[in-house]
């Protein structure tokens, strides 16, 4: 590891393309060096923290390459914490392959992707959380992905984890006091103080844990099933929503029975429709496949708009999908408004969810409709202030491992197995939130140890 963060790594890091400028990023103790050893006049240093007009010289013939801007961020405030230049040529792929080439030459490294960022952790200057966040900053597809994941890179997790590991930490170190240094003045701890500190550190974590639903919801976004029996307006519907919102189009074509899935955004959230078939009684195999394929999708949707046509009498269909989607979030829409009205609404009885009255075909109501889905992410913009939940299945899974870790930890206090046993758990807890974050804690519970009582014998 000493190897892969002692030499100095070079690369472009804005898309090969045509484009007004393109950015080479160099990061290590030599970046300074050898991006002087290539620039006209390198007599004149880099001052850090500065950007300056210079000019790359061509290797051996002398001539000038391009006109750069070159900023110098000295160790250790840089986004890597060691020396960094960045260079912005002219963004021409030949122009800055050429200037690459250069720096290659000169003693810089190619970098491996992600590299910058694997180094910013390696230094310490950010944890795997963190990293995790720079990357969904890069991977965004809307702006509120972007923001979230900007708030998990200026540490909003980690912060929220860091307290419920050092609760962790300090059990874990009065633990191991008590057994190391038992025939000392070391008090051991009582059952009943451990156990409530493994329920607080558990409640932490639990807590924690179920934000995944809603950091699944950003980087996944929310999934509308639109249902209804043939002829209600589905399509039309989906068209008429999807209209204006057709930002990231991701369309899977299908048969008329099977799911028909779009993305688009409500409000930065990302939201995939799914336009499913009906659901009929059927003796018809393929149309059977239709219809499991829609009780699927109705299964994993957030929400279900169950569209009915306003226009036509209710019929037993349209009684049983209203059976089928009762249970879960659902609304009603009642389409065709333009027409003469002859849905009779009473047969539904009470209605627990909203009814929407619309018209897919000439818009109106729509945005209501809109608003009402809307209203389903009001809880984000509070979020949105955080931005402390998980996001994806890796911190969940380690979340996961801690808390089954902590509940071992719990029964083997309640069966009174002596605290080595109890502490094997304990680390295992550790070891996973260690993973989430990457950092080690040996020093930590040392320190702890050390810190906390009075073994200075
Ligand atoms: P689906 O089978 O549920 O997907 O229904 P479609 O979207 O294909 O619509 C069936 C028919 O109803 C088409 O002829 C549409 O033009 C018509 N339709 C859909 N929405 C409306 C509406 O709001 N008003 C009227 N008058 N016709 C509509």
């Amino acid at each position: 590891m000493a190897n892969l963060i002692d030499d100095t790594i070079a690369a472009i890091s804005t898309p090969i393309g045509k484009s007004g400028i393109g950015v080479i990023r160099l990061s290590g103790q030599d970046a300074r060096k050898i991006t002087e050893s290539v620039l006209s006049a390198p007599h004149r240093d880099l001052q850090d923290h500065t950007t300056t007009l210079r000019s790359i010289r061509c290797g051996r013939s002398g001539r000038i390459l391009d006109e750069i801007m070159v900023t110098y961020f000295q160790a250790p405030r840089s986004f890597t914490r060691e020396d960094v230049v960045e260079i912005g040529c002219h963004g021409s792929p030949v122009v800055l392959k050429a200037v690459l080439g250069l720096l290659l030459e000169s003693g810089a490294r190619m970098a491996t992707p992600g590299e910058f960022t694997l180094r910013a952790y390696f230094r310490g200057r950010i944890d795997l959380v963190q990293a995790e966040g720079i990357r969904a900053i890069i991977e965004a597809k809307t702006l509120f992905q972007a923001q979230i994941g900007r708030q998990q890179a200026s540490g909003s997790l980690s912060r929220r984890i860091s307290p419920v590991k050092k609760a962790l930490v300090q059990l874990v170190a009065m633990l191991e006091a008590g057994i190391d240094f038992a025939d000392d003045d070391v008090p051991i701890t009582s059952d009943e103080e451990i156990e409530r500190q493994l329920k607080s550190i558990s409640g932490s974590l639990a807590s924690l844990e179920a934000s995944f639903s809603l950091g699944r919801l950003v980087s996944e976004g929310l999934s509308v099933a639109i249902v209804g029996r043939t002829n209600v307006g589905k399509s039309t519907l989906f068209n008429s929503i999807l209209a204006q919102d057709r930002s990231i189009v991701s369309a899977t074509p299908g048969t008329t029975r099977d799911v028909v899935a779009e993305s688009g955004e409500l409000e930065g959230v990302p939201v995939r429709w799914m336009d499913t078939a009906g659901i009929r009684g059927t003796a018809d195999s393929t149309e059977k496949i239709g219809i499991e394929k829609t009780k699927e999708t109705l299964a994993d949707a957030d929400k279900v708009l169950l569209v009915l046509d306003g226009s036509a009498e209710l019929t037993e269909q349209d009684l049983g999908l209203y059976g089928e989607v009762r249970n879960q979030p659902f609304c009603l829409v009642i389409n065709k408004i333009d027409r003469p009205q002859r849905l009779q609404e009473a047969r539904l009885g009470k209605i627990n969810g909203p009814i929407v009255r619309v018209s897919a075909l000439t818009g109106e109501g729509v945005d209501g409709l809109k608003d009402i889905l809307v209203g389903e992410l009001e809880h984000l913009p509070m979020l949105e202030q955080e931005g402390a939940f998980v996001t994806n299945l890796r911190q969940q899974g380690l979340i996961g491992e801690a808390l089954a870790a902590l509940a071992a930890a719990a029964s083997s206090l309640r069966q009174g197995l002596p605290h080595e046993v109890i502490l094997l758990d304990l680390h295992g807890a550790l070891r996973a939130l260690n993973g989430l974050t990457g950092e080690t804690t040996v020093e930590d519970i040392l320190e702890n140890i050390f810190a906390t009582f009075c073994v200075g014998k």
